[in-house]
């Protein structure tokens, strides 16, 4: 559910009409809607609230904006974090210290440093050696690093291959069979205070049944730990529940989510972490666009539009599909290729789609837009960086200005012996 919806025939984000913001701020334009963001925020939280203790990390990866991060802040979220920068941009949007959790793969020894001086509160450690050195960063400091362990399952997540992430051959984790020892040592290390084990296996995920094979997995790993006297109170579930991209798709219901984990975790007796990402930001946000030409095709006209795979690289990067909507619909239909101006073949968003008729001056909308969307946003083709506006019932404020080709041109220093 969403709060994208027509009012006397036009497209509106709540309260505004999307041909406002377009005439205002220009496009391609990104607009989040907050009433859809804390709404699913909410649908969230109540699904799992029958757990007794939870912490919920929304992973900021999925939509770092710093407005749509203070939105989440006020609804009790945590981040969960994966480089130094997304840690300043979760304490710059409000949240705490405490409430942050830092996943990555390849933390670098400058950016576990600053995120103990910052106070982050739970490290999830990915590899032995990063636990060496964290616990000897931690003990230089008088202190010991809240830290659990990645696992690596070896579950197929069922999605995409990009976004799997917790098979034995993926980069993530550390390998179920040798995670007992590895958490033996890491436990009796002077730095660390080790509390619990991690997972995520991937993103998008539609089938509830490999999730909790892998919770299962993690659930009956972590007893074993706590069996040999280790200390186990936190287990981290990571993120990857799906969104629809298409009208008539259906992702698991976060009720069920919900029940699944209370069935997986009973005994467990630990506090339960959450790294929802797509779940919380996808259907919050549409990538509004102006159409620049339709171009006559061989098999079917190309709708040129303003928005390319530089803006909203999901198309290009995975075949990902996202419905696009006229702003002002007429009613009458038409089948064509939807493309960007950027010169790459792969920058087309759709071929032989069934769409609302456009013409060149027309609004559209790209849906489900909110994660994974302006965060991977780039300037290629020496585009200008796309900005990001947020709508609360009847206002709207640019939360992300437009960043032009002259500031990035501007950035660039020619060397001396290159002047004249
Ligand atoms: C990307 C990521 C998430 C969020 O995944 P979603 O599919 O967006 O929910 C959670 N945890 C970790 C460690 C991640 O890398």
């Amino acid at each position: 559910m969403d709060h994208f919806s027509f009012i006397n025939g036009a497209l509106h984000a709540e309260g505004v009409p999307l041909a406002t913001i377009a005439a205002e701020v220009g496009t391609p334009v990104y607009v989040y809607s907050r009433a859809t963001l804390e709404r699913h925020a909410r649908v969230f939280q109540e699904s799992l609230s029958g757990l007794e203790r939870t912490h919920f990390a929304f992973a900021i990866k999925a939509n770092p904006n710093l407005s749509v991060l203070s939105v989440l802040a006020k609804c009790g979220f945590g981040a969960d974090v994966v480089s130094g920068g997304e840690v300043s941009r979760a304490i710059s949007a409000g949240m705490k210290p405490g409430d942050i959790v830092f996943s990555g793969v390849g933390k670098t020894r400058g950016e576990l440093q600053a995120a103990l001086d910052k106070g982050v509160g739970q490290f999830n450690i990915e590899l032995e050696e990063e636990g060496i050195v964290l616990s000897a960063l931690a003990a230089a400091m008088g202190r010991k690093a809240v830290a659990v362990l990645r696992v690596n399952p070896d579950v197929d997540a069922g999605t995409h291959a990009k976004i799997s992430t917790g098979m034995k051959e993926n980069k993530f984790g550390v390998p179920i069979d040798q995670a007992g020892a590895i958490y033996t040592r890491l436990s009796a290390l002077p730095g660390l205070d080790m509390r619990g084990v991690a997972l995520h296996i991937g993103s998008q995920i539609f089938d509830l049944g490999p999730l909790e094979a892998a919770y299962a997995k993690l659930g009956g790993f972590a007893m074993d730990l706590r069996a040999q006297g280790l200390t186990v109170d936190r287990i981290d579930l990571g993120g990857g529940l799906g969104v629809p991209y298409k009208r008539d798709e259906v992702p698991p219901p976060p009720a069920d989510y919900g029940r699944m984990v209370e069935r997986v975790s009973k005994g467990w007796d630990v506090t339960l972490m959450f790294e929802p990402g797509r779940v919380i930001v996808g259907n919050a946000g549409v990538l509004l666009t102006e159409v620049i030409w339709v171009k006559p095709g061989v098999t079917h006209p190309w709708v040129i539009v303003d928005a390319a795979m530089n803006d909203l690289a999901r198309p290009a990067m995975y075949d990902a599909w996202h419905d696009f909507e006229a702003v002002v619909p007429t009613g009458e239909r038409m089948v064509a290729n939807i493309a960007g101006p950027v010169c790459e073949s792969g920058d087309t968003f759709a071929k032989a789609r069934d769409i609302d008729v456009v013409r060149s001056g027309d609004l559209a909308v790209f849906r489900t837009a909110g994660a994974y969307g302006a965060t991977m946003a780039n300037t290629y083709n020496s585009r200008a960086l796309v900005p990001e506006v947020m709508v609360d019932g009847d206002k709207w404020a640019i939360v992300a200005h437009r960043v032009e080709p002259e500031t990035l041109i501007a950035a660039e220093p020619l060397p001396d012996w290159l002047l004249g």
